[in-house]
């Protein structure tokens, strides 16, 4: 099954994470403002909604 992955090195760290807010599931968190978002593989659907928005391009899916 696909899950999404965030690039570390690509995610921007926005303040507003678009890509969390079209999450339906709220798969996508950080821990801390300060460090890239990371997404939750054991909920996500690995549905893709999340790509379009991601302002960094940094997410894709993977196989898991
Ligand atoms: S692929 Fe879908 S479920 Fe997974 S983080 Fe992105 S929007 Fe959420
Ligand atoms: S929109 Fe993309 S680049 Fe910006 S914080 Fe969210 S995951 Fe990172």
């Amino acid at each position: 099954m696909v899950k999404a992955f965030i690039d570390p090195e690509k995610c921007l760290k926005c303040i507003e994470c678009e890509a969390s807010k079209s999450c339906a599931i709220n798969a996508i968190f950080s821990i801390d403002p300060d460090e890239p978002k990371i997404v939750e593989v054991k909920i996500c659907r690995g549905c893709g909604d999340c790509i379009p928005r991601c302002k960094g391009k940094a997410i894709e899916l993977v196989e898991s």
